[in-house]
């Protein structure tokens, strides 16, 4: 039985909540139906469901509206009458931040960081209700308090007559109190489970009562207490079965991931039962990550449903790009920023034409440029240039001479064309992000809409984006028109600070998607208080998440809050509160689900149950993988799930899986193949061995560099993924606080030719003399120049010092050629031997492979030496890196190995280059000769004899055999750890293909190893 006499009843919340509305809805429609009665509801989901519940029966002249929506509308004409303009949540904020500007305070240097902004916003909301005295009594608790209450007063005077939140409820409460002909349209009011309730909400509900036209149904004795000085004692339910509450069933999930999976299989269940999804609400206490999570399964299950946007304003086509092209300017024209502004947005080029960002992604890289428009002209200037020469000197076809599949194809230069189209778009792009002088909310909102509309297209272009991108296009568009409007609210904005209030503005929900009450629920836990439904599921009770743990407020602090004499209460909800509403929504529905997760992945760690879950009673079920819920017989939910339970009942029976047509069609027929292979250790095409292919037979007409080859005996996977499929990876060019690497070596060995190549034929008793040296370092200033004119040698202070260093270094270099004894006898004879190139007149290096086949290779000699009479030979490469792996190819090394396992090729080729250009020559020694600033001045190699030529032979045709024959296993090399990098494998710790290589490729090489086909590769790398 219900209590219906009392104007203020207590009730458990669900159903017996329900069943009291309907009766004090009876009760103060005294037998009249179209006697008007407001029912005011706790949220706008609960004014919904339970309107539809209770007109099932017939209900006219009801309306159900939330508190914040009751209060304008009863104050209507008397805030238009005062002509009291509102006052927007954004003129707020710059009205704050005005009063900063002006009012000395130690927050004022705070004024341009929007968060202050909105912080003190909410805290100027909440002394909106304290008296005088109040906040008098506030401002004496700390210096602090005093400052934001100051603020706060000159904050009310700036505002002025606009009105905001709480005038409307004090309008609402005199409203109600002169009896404002409003009884017809408004009539009683019946407040249903309310939350926490304000000074001001107490006010207007007080003038209510005061007419005798307020009664309150309430779910807890706290809110009773604020209730009943307007209403009398609350009665209290007389039926003791209806307070049966429903217990939950409570599930932990391995993670929030799963648990949004498991929330849908629930859904999905119910909907297959026929229970209608706009009574279903999926809730959770925080938003992140569940809204996204819950509206992708609910996608991808087809089912209709309502949530909150998955992104923010900032993140859709509009926000990001309005965001992306202001901010370009601004953080210096970054190489990065604008591709990735290309690539994630549909930029047009207000010029015609479309923007290619991986192509001039490409372009720009290989350019070097980082960012800064001066960088951009330059090295796409150089870029160009060179390119001009490259088609010029017709040297793509031998400029890094490869197996068939090798590098990539002749082109026709398309390539200079991009580089113009780029530079170009550029410079547009560059012109119109430039706010010039601009200051000002019209101004710069204005161009701001502007730029974005040219550049996204209009309303138009944009029927093709998603729904929730074209509606988030007009919100945006929205607000740079009200920001546009701002002119004369405090001081005016340039250009930074107008984008970081922007970007503020736009950090927020782009609305939702789908219709609200239509389909399920997704929401906040505090949107289903009250509610209606046959089944809610909340997700996220984990300790830490259910309640999110609590932080002081920064700017009134508890304490100071607790001295203001109980005027301002706690900030945000306290865990009885909480505990109340989670209590409120597992009572909304006749099927509750609480779920938790066992782990956050993203804090890598364990969570808990929280404590409100390990006292409720009910159902436990412990969801332990993404396999239980399907592999127990249960429903799937999307499609690939549907395929997924085939799967497993096929494994279940023993049947083999990836012979299932389902395989095939889901396309893991071929991944599941891969994997068994590799896991039995068969050696296959899933394991390195893709057999002969034409494609991989050498037509020795084309010189090759010896790089590739290498490569192939280091790892002969790296060769297959890098020469047969020509993957690479990108160069990213960083922000080059000085030289690279390479463009030193450059450096070095562009001053070494100029400076040896005057010198060819020299005595070679002759000694380095003082004119020398000097002569050196005048060549080294002039290739210095033109290196620092393009741009490649970072800062000019660090270079200033590097470049110093380098000159000394130079000098060095000089000393130790003087010195060496392997170079006492000879002179330079030949410096930048080109051979094997088109249009070179040295012919390629041949290696006679057997059975007709020939073996061309072209390359590039740094310097060849020679002895007076001609018969000695000295060839040098050199090398400005590290000498640490090249140890094995020196004559003195206990291993001495000219070719070092295959691995470094390039000695015996140089030294058969230069026998070739001076055949007089008796013997030839050749040398990697390292002469970078680390480690010191040092050669490796040694006689490139008979030995060393028969073994460079055999080497090669092991390497070359084994690419015809289709042999790519991976070979990662011993096992290594590293500081910061961990476990690893020698080969594999500079190689570009780590992070797409198997990580099992350890045990897979160990698997394969001792097969027969690989024998000659395994003795050449490893015996
Ligand atoms: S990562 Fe290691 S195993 Fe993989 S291709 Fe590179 S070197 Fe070979």
């Amino acid at each position: 039985m219900v209590e219906t006499g009392a104007r203020l009843q207590i009730t458990p919340y669900g159903a017996p909540a329900l069943r009291a509305l309907e009766a004090m809805v009876a009760v103060r429609k005294a037998g009249d139906p179209l006697r008007p009665v407001t029912v005011v509801m706790p949220s706008s989901l609960a004014a919904l469901t339970v309107r539809r519940s209770l007109a099932r029966d017939g209900l006219v002249a009801t309306e159900f509206l939330t508190l914040p929506a009751l209060a304008p509308r009863v104050a209507a004409q008397r805030l238009a009458a005062g002509a009291a303009r509102p006052l927007s949540a954004l003129e707020a904020r710059l009205t704050v931040r005005a009063v900063l500007a002006d009012t000395p305070s130690r927050l004022s240097e705070l004024r341009h960081h929007p968060e202050t902004l909105a912080a003190l916003v909410d805290t100027f909301a909440e002394l909106r209700a304290l008296t005088a005295s109040e906040l008098a009594a506030l401002a004496a608790g700390s210096h602090r308090a005093a400052e934001v209450v100051d603020l706060y007063r000159a904050y009310r005077r700036a505002v002025g007559e606009r009105a905001d939140d709480h005038d409307a409820l004090v309008a609402a409460a005199a409203a109600v109190r002169d009896d404002d002909h409003l009884r017809d349209e408004i009539g009683d009011v019946v407040l249903h489970l309310p939350r926490r309730l304000g000074r001001a909400e107490l006010d207007l509900l007080a003038a209510f009562a005061g007419r005798d036209r307020l009664a309150a149904i309430v779910g807890d004795s706290t809110i009773a207490d604020q209730l009943s000085p307007l209403l009398g004692a609350a009665a209290t339910p007389t039926d003791a079965a209806a307070s049966a509450a429903v217990e939950p069933c409570i599930i932990c999930a391995p993670d929030p991931a799963e648990e949004a999976r498991v929330a849908v299989r629930i859904v999905l269940e119910h909907l297959e039962a026929g229970v209608p999804a706009d009574r279903i609400a999926i809730v959770s206490r925080v938003a992140q990550p569940y809204s996204l999570l819950v509206h992708e399964e609910l996608d991808a299950a087809g089912i209709e449903h309502s949530a909150p946007a998955p992104v923010r304003l900032a993140q859709s086509i509009a926000g990001r790009s309005l965001l992306g092209l202001l901010r370009w300017p601004i953080n210096g024209h970054r190489r990065d920023e604008l591709m990735r502004l290309l690539r994630s947005a549909p930029i047009r080029d207000p010029a015609g034409g479309a923007t290619r960002p991986d192509r001039w992604d490409r372009v720009a890289r290989n350019a070097g440029v980082v960012g800064g428009l001066d960088q951009w002209h330059r090295r796409l200037d150089e870029a160009a240039r060179s390119r001009l020469e490259r088609v010029k000197a017709t040297l793509s076809g031998a400029a890094e001479p490869t197996l068939p599949l090798d590098g990539e194809p002749v082109e026709a230069d398309a390539r200079a064309a991009e580089i113009d189209a780029l530079r170009s778009f550029v410079d547009r792009l560059a012109a119109a992000t430039d706010p010039t002088d601009k200051r000002g909310w019209r101004s710069l909102s204005r161009w701001a809409e502007t730029l974005l509309v040219r550049h996204i297209g209009n309303e138009g272009a944009a029927l093709s984006w998603s729904d929730a991108d074209q509606r988030a296009r007009a919100a945006v568009i929205d607000l740079l028109q009200q920001l546009g409007a701002l002119d004369g609210l405090g001081p005016e904005p340039d250009v930074e600070t107008f984008i970081r209030l922007l970007a503020h503005e736009l950090d927020r929900p782009a609305g939702r998607v789908g219709r609200f009450g239509r389909g399920v629920f997704v929401g906040r836990l505090v949107d289903a208080v009250g509610a209606d439904l046959d089944l809610v599921i909340v997700l996220g009770a984990a300790e830490g998440m259910f309640p999110p743990r609590s932080r002081d407020d920064a700017l009134l602090p508890e304490r100071e809050r607790r001295a203001a004499g109980g005027a301002l209460r706690a900030r945000g909800a306290t865990y009885e509160e909480e505990e109340r509403d989670a209590r409120a929504v597992l009572a909304a529905a006749s099927n509750a689900v609480l779920t938790y997760p066992a782990s956050d992945p993203r804090g890598q760690r364990q969570l808990q149950p929280s404590a409100f879950v390990l006292h409720q009673a009910g159902e436990r079920v412990h969801v332990d993988s993404f396999e239980w819920w399907l592999a127990s017989g249960r429903a799937a939910a999307t499609p690939s799930e549907f395929d997924l339970r085939e799967l497993l009942r096929a494994r279940a029976a023993g049947h083999p899986v990836d012979a299932l047509p389902i395989a095939a069609t889901a396309g893991i027929d071929r991944g599941l193949t891969a994997a068994a292979a590799r896991a039995d250790g068969a050696f296959g095409e899933w394991s390195g061995l893709v057999g002969r292919w034409p494609h991989l037979a050498d037509d020795l007409q084309h010189p090759r560099s010896p790089t590739g080859l290498q490569q192939w005996a280091t790892c002969p996977f790296s060769y297959f993924l890098g020469r047969v499929l020509g993957l690479r990876e990108l160069e990213d060019p960083g922000d080059a606080e000085t030289i690279t690497p390479m463009d030193r070596g450059s450096l070095v060995h562009a001053v070494l030719e100029q400076f040896f190549r005057q010198r060819l034929g020299r005595d070679v008793d002759a000694e380095w003399m003082p004119a020398d040296y000097d002569e050196l370092l005048a060549v080294a200033d002039d290739i210095e120049g033109v290196f620092r004119a393009r741009g490649l040698t970072g800062r000019p202070l660090l270079w200033k010092a590097e470049w110093a260093a380098l000159r000394r270094h130079l000098r060095k270099i000089l000393d130790a050629d003087g010195s060496d004894p392997r170079l006492v006898g000879v002179a330079p004879a030949e410096v930048e031997l080109a051979f094997g190139f088109e249009g070179e007149p040295t012919p390629p290096v041949q290696i006679d492979l057997g059975e007709g086949r020939v073996l061309n290779f072209g390359g590039r000699v740094d310097r060849i030496d020679r002895s007076p009479d001609g018969k000695r030979l000295v060839v040098l490469d050199y090398k400005t890196g590290s000498a640490y792996h090249y140890a094995v190819i020196d004559a003195d090394h206990q291993d001495h190995d000219i070719v070092a396992r295959g691995q470094l090729l390039q000695l015996p080729i140089y030294a058969l280059a230069a026998r070739a250009q001076f055949p007089d020559a008796e013997t030839a020694e050749a040398y990697y000769w390292f002469i970078g600033q680390r480690g010191g001045i040092q050669m490796k190699g040694g006689p490139v004899d008979d030995d060393a030529r028969d073994r460079f032979q055999s080497v090669v045709g092991t390497i070359v055999e084994g690419i015809e024959d289709g042999l790519f296993p991976a070979r990662p090399g011993p096992d290594e750890w590293r500081p910061n990098i961990g476990p690893t494998h020698s080969n594999c710790l500079y190689c570009e293909f780590d992070g797409l290589c198997s990580s099992t490729r350890g045990e897979q090489w160990l698997s394969v190893r001792t097969r027969p086909e690989i024998g000659e590769y395994v003795e050449l790398a490893e015996g």
